[in-house]
């Protein structure tokens, strides 16, 4: 790799012939117009360096965005804590350390995959992978009303990041995922994963939780996501608005989570059927009400 000018390789027809290692964000936005449809930003690397294992095309450019500082800054804010896309989840975990209303967040990126991985993957990476059902980022980040930023060479926006999950995949040439912006709040909260050792280093079933109480003990707004049982993570609307008004209950929150489990549609893969993923899913909303409250 080099910084600010590609090198070129064409030994073999399924790899990169060149990989652009950017040194600011604008010179990343204009590799990536360059390059259009042909090239895509390289994060951590950890899900494009698998293509081969699942027998996809790599891009024919690749412009390294891990050396540009503003995508590699946490800044934590008096109403917001804003995260460079190319944070990776160990310096994601670290920064949120001592924040107990994100102990969602910090759990995700802290427990996801192994060391090795934690310390390469970034979490604009584990945004921008659609083929990606298990990524912990995901669910952590809807139950806290996350938004995205996302930049071309003219332009900047900011999308709910439901709406960027919907619209990921046709996501224009030329784009970057800059920064994820999460509202502070006082607020309990959970991450909940159950990995199988079949299942690698995937979990086959995610709840996040994250929940603000009154006065009077009772829940005033509640945040359920759901990660690896469809092939995209949501939010459990039905499930929240059950807790709602009402103290924080392990074994009601499950009761009414086994009473609406059968509104998800689980996918199946080598690691686990689609019924099992559901049917786990009252338990891990009990195991993340515990935790959220002594979080
Ligand atoms: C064995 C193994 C186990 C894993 N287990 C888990 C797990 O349990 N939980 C978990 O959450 N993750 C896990 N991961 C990581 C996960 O599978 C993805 O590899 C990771 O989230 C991708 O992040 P990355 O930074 O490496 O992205 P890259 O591999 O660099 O990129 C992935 C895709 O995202 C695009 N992209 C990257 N950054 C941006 C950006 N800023 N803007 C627009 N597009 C972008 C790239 O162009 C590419 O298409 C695991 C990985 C491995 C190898």
């Amino acid at each position: 790799m080099t910084t600010g000018s590609p090198i070129r390789s064409t030994e073999r027809p399924d790899t990169p012939t060149s990989i652009h290692v950017a040194p600011t964000l604008a010179a990343a936005l204009d590799a990536l117009n360059e390059y259009g449809a042909a090239g895509s930003a390289f994060a951590g690397g950890t899900w494009i360096m698998r293509s081969p294992i699942r027998h996809e095309q790599m891009k024919a450019h690749y412009v390294a965005i891990g050396r540009i500082a503003e995508l590699t800054t946490v800044r934590i804010g008096n109403d917001a804590v804003e995260i460079g896309a190319a944070v990776t989840h160990v310096a994601l975990a670290t920064a949120l350390a001592g924040l107990p209303e994100f102990a969602v967040l910090a759990n995700a990126a802290g427990r996801s995959a192994n060391p090795a991985i934690r310390s390469m993957a970034t979490i604009g990476g584990n945004l921008s992978t659609s083929e990606f059902a298990a990524a912990d980022c995901v669910p952590a980040l809807l139950c806290l009303d996350a938004e995205v930023e996302i930049a071309g060479r003219d332009v900047r926006e900011r999308v709910s990041l439901a709406d960027f999950l919907r619209s990921r995949s046709s996501f224009a040439p030329g784009r970057l995922v800059t920064r994820i912006i999460v509202p502070r709040g006082e607020r309990k909260s959970a991450h909940i994963r159950l990995p199988l050792r079949s299942a690698g280093d995937y979990p086959v079933a995610i709840v996040s939780l994250a929940a603000s109480i009154d006065a009077a003990g009772r829940v005033r707004t509640a945040r359920i996501a759901v990660g690896s049982v469809e092939p995209v993570a949501r939010r459990w609307e039905r499930l929240e608005a059950a807790l709602v008004g009402r103290p924080l209950d392990a074994a009601a929150a499950a009761r009414a989570a086994a009473e609406l489990a059968g509104e998800f549609v689980g996918r199946d893969g080598v690691d686990a059927p689609a019924w099992y993923r559901v049917s786990v899913l009252p338990g891990l909303v009990r195991r993340a009400t515990i935790a959220a409250l002594s979080s």
